[in-house]
C-alpha cells in the first residue's frame, strides 16, 4: 500500500461530501445493520411451534451444516457467541494455564478476552499494512529474537513460557497471508486459531477463511454479515476436535437417556435453536450480502476516486473480500478526528478503528514487540457506514 500524501491537500468537507454520494438519504445512517428479507419469520414460526427453541433442534444441525460447507470445513459447533467458540477453539488448541498466545494487538477485545479465559496470556504482534492482519514476516523476524523451539514447543526466552498458538483476525473481512502464517506457524510449533469473525465468505487464493487454520472461528453478532441475533460456531477439518468442542459446550455431560452426568467442568455455550432459525434464514442470503456489501465498496471507490490524502482499503492480492467494513486511511490522527467529527454531524456514523490492545489497561503489561503499524492503522482509519442496506437505490 503506498505511503498517503501530506496532510496539507486534505479537505474534509469535500471528504464528507463524496463519502455521502453513495449512500442512501436516511439518517442517522449506522456503522452497519441487519437486514431481514429472507425466510427468517418463516423458519422463527416453526421453530416456536415446534416448540423446540433451546440448545437441541433441527435447526442447530442445519444452521451447523451450511456453516461447514460455506468455510470448507468438515465440522461446525454453533456456540452462543463468536466469543465463546473462541474461547472453546483456544482450549481445543491445548492452551492452557501460564501460556502465551499471540494476537494482532490490533484487533476488537474479545481475541485477548478469549485468551484470559484460558488463563494464558495474550503476547502482542504488529499488523501489515497491506491486509491490516498479522505480517508473517515481521512475526518471524520477532520470534528469532525472542523464541526458541524445544521438547516443549515454542518458548518465550524472555518470560519462559510456553507459546501455544497464533490468531490471525482478518480484519474488516481481508484476509491475512495465511500460506506465510502457516508456514512460520509450522516452523515455530504455533498452533493456527483463525478468528474469522469479521470474515465469513472471504476467500484466500479460493479457499474460504476460518476453514485454514487448525481450527478456526466465526461470529453472527448483529452487526457481522450474518447474523442470528448472538451466535458462533467453532470449525475444524478434525472430528475428534469437533467432538471435543461439542462436549465442551454442552456442560461435558456424558449422554445417557436419564443420568445427569458430567466428566469436566464444561460450558452451557450452545446455540439456541431459536437462534439458529434466525441464522438458517440469513445464510441462505450470504452470497447476495457479500455482492451488495462489494457493491458498495466499488460505489466508495468510484465516489473517494482522486481525493487527496484518502486511500480506500482494498482487498489484498490474490482474495477476494467480503468488505464487512469499508475502511479509509486518512494522513494523521488529526485528520481522522475531523472526519469522526464533521461525519458525525453529517449523521454517518463512522469510527475509528479499536484502540490497540497494548493501550487497554488491562493488556498494558502483556509482552509485545514493536507496534508501530497497528499504532500507524489506528491513528488513520475511518470505517465508513457499511450495511448491506446503505447504499441508495
Ligand atoms: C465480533 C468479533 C468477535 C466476537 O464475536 P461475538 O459474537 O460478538 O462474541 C471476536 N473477534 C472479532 C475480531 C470480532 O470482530
Amino acid at each position: 500500500m503506498s505511503r498517503v500524501p501530506e496532510c496539507s491537500g486534505f479537505d474534509v468537507a469535500e471528504f464528507v461530501r463524496r463519502v455521502q454520494h453513495p449512500l442512501t438519504t436516511a439518517r442517522p445512517l449506522p456503522l452497519h445493520e441487519p437486514r431481514f428479507s429472507g425466510r427468517e419469520w418463516e423458519y422463527v414460526r416453526d421453530c416456536l411451534e415446534s416448540g423446540w427453541v433451546s440448545s437441541v433442534g433441527s435447526y442447530v444441525d442445519r444452521f451447523e451444516g451450511m456453516i461447514a460447507e460455506r468455510l470448507g470445513a468438515s465440522h461446525a459447533v454453533a456456540t452462543v457467541n463468536g466469543t465463546a467458540a473462541l474461547h472453546v477453539a483456544l482450549l481445543l488448541a491445548g492452551v492452557e494455564t501460564g501460556d502465551e498466545v499471540l494476537v494482532p494487538a490490533l484487533t476488537f477485545v474479545a481475541t485477548a478476552n478469549a485468551v484470559r479465559y484460558c488463563n494464558a496470556t495474550p503476547h502482542l504482534v504488529d499488523s501489515a499494512l497491506d491486509t491490516l492482519g498479522i505480517d508473517p514476516d515481521r512475526l518471524e523476524d520477532y520470534l528469532r529474537r525472542i523464541a526458541s523451539v524445544g521438547p516443549d514447543g515454542c518458548v518465550n526466552r524472555l518470560t519462559s513460557r510456553r507459546i501455544r498458538a497464533v490468531v490471525p483476525m482478518h480484519v474488516f473481512g481481508h484476509p491475512v497471508s495465511m500460506d506465510r502464517l502457516m508456514e512460520v506457524a509450522s516452523r515455530w510449533r504455533l498452533t493456527v486459531v483463525e478468528d474469522a469473525a469479521e470474515a465469513m465468505g472471504s476467500l484466500y487464493r479460493g479457499s474460504p477463511v476460518g476453514g485454514l487454520g487448525h481450527v478456526g472461528i466465526v461470529s453472527f453478532n448483529g452487526n457481522k454479515i450474518v447474523t442470528c441475533g448472538g451466535g458462533g460456531a467453532v470449525v475444524t477439518h478434525d472430528a475428534e476436535l469437533a467432538r471435543a468442542a461439542r462436549h465442551l459446550t454442552t456442560t461435558a455431560k456424558l449422554p445417557h437417556p436419564w443420568r445427569y452426568r458430567h466428566d469436566l467442568t464444561g460450558f452451557n455455550y450452545r446455540l439456541p435453536n431459536l437462534n439458529a432459525a434466525l441464522g438458517c434464514a440469513q445464510m441462505e442470503q450470504l452470497d447476495g450480502f457479500i455482492a451488495a456489501k462489494r457493491r458498495l465498496t466499488e460505489s466508495y471507490a468510484e465516489s473517494l476516486d482522486d481525493l487527496p490524502g484518502v486511500r480506500l482499503v482494498t482487498e489484498p492480492a490474490g482474495c477476494r473480500s467480503i468488505y464487512w467494513l469499508n475502511a479509509v486511511l486518512v494522513p494523521d490522527q488529526d485528520a481522522r478526528d475531523a472526519v469522526l467529527a464533521a461525519t458525525h454531524r453529517a449523521g454517518l456514523l463512522t469510527r475509528p478503528a479499536w484502540d490497540p490492545l497494548h493501550l487497554l489497561p488491562m493488556y498494558a503489561d502483556c509482552p509485545r514487540d514493536d507496534l508501530p503499524i497497528a499504532e500507524e492503522l489506528f491513528a488513520r482509519i475511518v470505517c465508513l457506514p457499511s450495511g448491506v442496506a446503505a447504499p441508495g437505490s
